[in-house]
């Protein structure tokens, strides 16, 4: 048996050799080690929403800086969607009851103002602003400081957290549901997904069905285009643009005409040129010449300019590349017509994408495919005003669902069976942090794996799964009901009673 003395240099021996060795060589060398070492400069803001994350605190005394306790039930899920850093955290501050909330990061306390979060509406539920150290600044919102409060000494955190995603949840912060869903044999989950999805398509052809009853069946689907265009964001404001197609769509001569009227009604028309481009400030001046002649016809229905939200847009989805589009759809005509051919037409499944993507792609337009916006530089290369991810999105949230309810209330089963078909095999869209981060919480990866996951269907399945239960549930999964159902499916069913 080693003594002490010598077991203490053993062992010290021990960590310096692992701290050379072979391995740990490599993950330096190869970037896999994050480079902040400097443990005087305050740290990376991504460093310290993952120490957030991984809660590496000393978690039993955190304190704000009015001193009062902080206890955390759960440091809530990194966010998607822009806004606070950390969204529906459980939080206990002080002797007050546990609240649920957004959880702010920044290095300094004077981020809060510095960037803007208090003016900020989509902040309004930040519970807690997680900084590194203060400065001279105080906001209203309890204000944790971190630089003090670690389990480690930052560069160690650093070594071990810095390259970590925040898209790769800890396995504490996993779903109720991640273990069954794991030991649930491919084949079953993929059934158990492509259910979920089916009920996405009865309630996204329901809504449609109801609309068509007051406005008729092609205004229904012009509208569920114009929303899926808008988005999650501007779904609404794009809605009430499809709400008055009979009136901006008569008399338009061409797609510029009908641009014009769409960019004018939206409220989204800049006043002043960029002043930066002289093809965009021309075409900017050929839309307001056009829109000047007929605005006070339209008057009543240009809409306020902050009912559109551009926070997180990618620039290809601007709205107004998304009129542009519409513009030409409406103009070119007989869309509906178009559609319904394309639902009788004989498809293979690897053909479904491109052959809508025919239909409902457009020319060239002689400034939209070369610019983002109005005040955007020409770009190198003309990009497509609808690209394969959206012809995807737009297949499965409302094409598909609106020709299954047609053929449901025309009672044509043919169809209908078709529709089915080419839901069920329709590729798989772009995948996205949302999907990842419900694959995470409730498979436990974010990855694909089998198979899974390759089919818009199955994509569709998750988000179901994700409404129905993850939306009505905490993020600790109370009362979820979820799990014990997937539990259900492993279990052989009763033996039957009979003889
Ligand atoms: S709320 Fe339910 S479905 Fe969502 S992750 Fe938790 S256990 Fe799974």
């Amino acid at each position: 048996m080693l003594d002490f003395a010598r077991g203490s240099a053993q062992k010290q021996s021990l960590v310096n050799s692992f701290a050379n060795s072979l391995y740990a060589v490599w993950r330096t060398r190869h970037g896999r080690v994050a480079e902040f070492r400097d443990a005087a400069a305050p740290p990376p803001e991504r460093l310290l929403q993952v120490i957030w994350q991984h809660q590496r605190l000393c978690r039993d005394r955190l304190c704000t800086l009015d001193g009062q306790s902080v206890r955390v039930l759960h440091p809530g899920f990194v966010s998607v969607e822009g806004g606070p850093d950390f969204r529906g955290a459980v939080l206990q501050i002080g002797d007050a009851a546990p609240v649920s909330g957004d959880v702010e990061v920044d290095l300094r306390t004077s981020g809060w103002r510095a960037h803007g979060h208090d003016r900020n509406p989509a902040f309004r539920n930040v519970v807690l602003h997680v900084v590194w150290e203060t400065d001279h600044s105080v906001s209203r919102v309890a204000t944790l400081p971190l630089c003090a409060a670690l389990d480690s000494p930052i560069v160690e955190l650093s070594s071990q957290l810095g390259r970590v995603s925040l898209r790769t949840l800890p396995e504490n912060l996993r779903g109720q549901c991640a273990a069954p869903l794991r030991e649930l044999p491919a084949p079953a989950l993929t059934e158990l997904l492509c259910s979920a999805a089916y009920v996405r398509l009865q309630n996204k052809a329901a809504a449609l069905r109801v609309r068509a009853q007051q406005v008729g069946w092609e205004q229904s689907l012009w509208e569920g285009l114009f929303r899926a265009l808008g988005y999650k964001h501007n779904g609404w404001p794009m809605q009430c643009l499809a709400e008055q197609r009979a009136r901006w769509a008569a008399g338009a001569d061409s797609p510029f005409h009908l641009q014009a009227r769409l960019f004018g009604l939206s409220g989204l028309l800049p006043v002043e040129l960029s002043q930066r481009s002289a093809r965009a400030d021309d075409y900017l001046r050929r839309v307001w010449d056009c829109w000047w002649r007929e605005r006070e016809g339209f008057a009543e229905g240009v809409l306020p300019r902050n009912l559109w939200r551009f926070h997180g847009l990618r620039p290809a989805n601007h709205p107004l590349r998304r009129l542009a589009l519409l513009a030409h759809w409406v103009h070119a005509g007989e869309l509906t017509i178009r559609i319904e051919c394309w639902s009788g037409a004989v498809i293979p499944d690897r053909q479904l994408r491109d052959s809508l993507t025919n239909i409902l792609q457009v020319a060239d337009d002689d400034y939209w495919s070369w610019h983002w916006t109005f005040r955007s530089a020409r770009l190198k290369q003309p990009q497509p005003l609808l690209g394969a991810p959206r012809v995807t999105d737009l297949a499965v949230n409302v094409i598909l669902p609106w020709l299954w309810t047609r053929a449901v209330a025309g009672q044509n089963e043919k169809l209908r069976s078709e529709i089915e078909r080419r839901y069920a095999a329709w590729p798989a869209a772009e995948d996205n942090a949302v999907l990842r981060l419900a694959r995470q919480r409730l498979l436990g990866r974010s990855t694909l794996r089998g198979g899974i996951g390759r089919t818009a269907v199955e994509q569709q399945g998750w988000l179901q799964i994700g409404r129905d239960f993850c939306d009505q549930a905490d993020v600790t999964c109370a009362g979820c009901s979820f799990p014990e159902l997937v539990r259900g499916m492993q279990r052989p069913p009763p033996a039957s009673g009979g003889r």
